[in-house]
């Protein structure tokens, strides 16, 4: 680890390591390896010097939910770190499809037919194929993106056998204020049935019981970067 002054390590590469021996812990509780988890760090709304010192740190994978802030804070990071592995976990647009399969390793929000279908045309367009996580709207919220459960099954097979996409996994985001134990669960059993590998679930408040239901990856913001509304937080976007 780097210091990033002479005075004290950063405060976000601290909480990063307090945050690994917690999934470390989570794992080994739920039988299961500490490698098969990637932390996501998700870094929407920070800006380069914030995120740098994680970078330095040798964190790699990093989520934001815009194409156009990512495409901004990213680019230049990544010739410094060629080996960044960027997630989209935002709602895409289908003008910012072709952007989005040339920018980001891996695509977790694909929530409906048409951005399906339009990232098929890109991915064979540009011949460059970030893995797809299809979003899964496990508390049916009519505010929120995402297949319904009883479809994802049908959706997944579909998209995987007529259009080739590289589906690997599944992204949620259960509903606030309740139980997320079984929204992972579902989560968890489409996945199964679907054959898929990747559960992309939990996030800063519920990351240990995403992991206890299967979560490979993670995707935690605010307990790492510290709060986004924080009025004091300097250097927001
Ligand atoms: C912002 C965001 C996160 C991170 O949330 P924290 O509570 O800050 O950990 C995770 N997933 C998605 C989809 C997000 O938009």
């Amino acid at each position: 680890m780097q210091k990033t002054s002479d005075k004290a390590v950063c405060s976000s590469v601290v909480a990063l390591q307090g945050i690994f021996a917690k999934i470390e812990k989570a794992a080994t509780e739920s039988n299961r390896s500490f490698s098969d988890i990637t932390l996501v760090v998700v870094s929407k709304k920070f800006d380069v010097p914030e995120i740098l010192p994680l970078l330095q740190a040798g964190h790699r994978h990093f989520g934001e939910n815009r194409v156009q802030e990512a495409q901004a804070k990213w680019s230049a990071l990544r010739f410094d770190f060629p080996d960044i592995k960027l997630h989209l976990i935002g709602p895409l647009q289908s003008n910012k499809a072709a952007e989005a399969v040339q920018f980001f390793d891996v695509i977790e929000t694909v929530d409906r037919e048409k951005i399906a279908v339009i990232l098929a045309q890109e991915i064979s367009k540009q011949n460059r194929c970030p893995q797809l996580y299809v979003q899964v709207n496990t508390g049916r919220e009519p505010q929120k993106a995402g297949i319904s459960p009883q479809d994802a099954v049908a959706f997944i097979r579909h998209y995987k056998s007529s259009y080739h996409l590289n589906i690997e996994g599944l992204m949620c985001i259960p509903p606030a204020g309740e139980n997320p134990g079984p929204h992972f669960a579902l989560l968890e059993q489409i996945g199964r049935e679907a054959n898929l590998t990747r559960f992309s679930m939990g996030m800063s408040r519920d990351f240990e019981t995403a992991i206890a239901f299967g979560a490979t990856n993670v995707r935690i913001g605010s307990a790492i970067l510290g709060h986004r509304d924080d009025p004091g937080q300097p250097r927001r976007l």
